[in-house]
């Protein structure tokens, strides 16, 4: 392992698809609010329990079918939010 070394802590964080822990930007965070809404949060800096996932089709697929985003957030998530998440990564 090689140690990095920068004065700028990067949060690295676990998807919910595919398991592997990246960089927080490269990743969708999803939200618990303490209201017990379930959002994307853009920003990266709302209140509550987050979940992360990777901007990338196959990873919302995974997720999907493992409800891992609501095992992760303890909370029920809807179709809805699956849809959202495929909806903001086919962007480019
Ligand atoms: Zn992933």
């Amino acid at each position: 392992m090689q140690s990095v070394t920068k004065t700028k802590r990067v949060p690295e964080r676990k998807c919910c698809g595919c398991g592997l822990v990246k960089a927080g930007k490269e990743m969708f965070r999803i939200v618990r609010t303490p209201e017990g809404d379930v959002l994307i949060d853009e920003s990266g800096r709302m209140n509550g329990r987050g979940a992360y996932i990777c901007r990338d089709r196959d990873c919302i697929a995974r997720a999907e079918k493992k409800n891992s985003i609501g095992r992760s957030l303890k909370t029920e998530t809807g179709r809805e939010l699956y849809e959202d998440l495929r909806t903001r990564c086919g962007r480019d």
